[in-house]
């Protein structure tokens, strides 16, 4: 949580009103902190969509149905006239697979509300507070604010993939819902970050 001298360059602690190497007084342009914002975007972007991913397989995983359940869904599917499946190894890969898909969403429809959230939802928190401490931590001065713009950016278009290419499921409440929440992990992530990074000068040593 340097400030960036704007004739030499030098990073100095926001503590001195004067550069430490030239003595200049005036800081580097705002401009540089924009770049936080798409590089926020980015990386909450790809946080999102791993988070949300790794979130639907744990699910799915929570969700997975035993085998007499995939079977009796095989038995309803199944044609008239074809003899009543008795073993769930006779089952065609793609009979199979049919039957378990609907298996796992009366499994899904089954699971509680906050246990299905939680496990959705645990992995993108986590990231997401992760995202906004590097944010925080690898830039120069402080970029609290950009980290939560770039939280909401990286969000929108990490949803748009979900929803036009990805096809998950994923409803639009879930982007509108998320919204503000993922910008206060990113905002509380950053926050952390130039904490950490205000308390490392401080002992010592300027890194920004
Ligand atoms: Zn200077």
């Amino acid at each position: 949580m340097a400030w960036k001298c704007y004739s030499c360059g030098n990073a100095n602690p926001n503590d001195a009103d004067v550069c430490q190497k030239c003595g200049g007084t005036v800081a580097a342009p705002k401009s540089f902190y924009v770049v936080w914002i798409f590089g926020g975007a980015i990386a909450f972007f790809l946080v999102y969509l791993a988070g949300t991913l790794a979130g639907g397989v744990l699910v799915e995983a929570a969700a997975m149905p035993r085998d007499e359940q995939i079977l009796a869904e095989a038995n309803t599917l199944r044609k008239e006239g074809v003899p009543e499946f008795k073993n769930i190894n006779t089952l065609k890969p793609e009979e199979k697979a049919a039957a378990k898909a609907i298996a796992v969403s009366k499994e899904k429809a089954k699971m509680n509300f906050i246990c299905k959230g939680v496990l959705f939802w645990i992995l993108p928190v986590l990231l997401f507070i992760l995202g906004g401490l590097m944010v925080g931590f690898m830039s120069d001065g402080k970029t609290i604010i950009e980290a939560g713009i770039g939280s909401l950016v990286g969000q929108a278009g990490a949803f748009a993939l979900h929803f036009f290419v990805l096809d998950t499921g994923l409803e639009w409440m879930v982007l509108l819902v998320g919204l503000v929440p993922g910008f206060g992990l990113a905002f509380f992530g950053a926050w952390l970050g130039e904490t950490i990074q205000d308390w490392k000068e401080r002992r010592g040593g300027i890194t920004g």
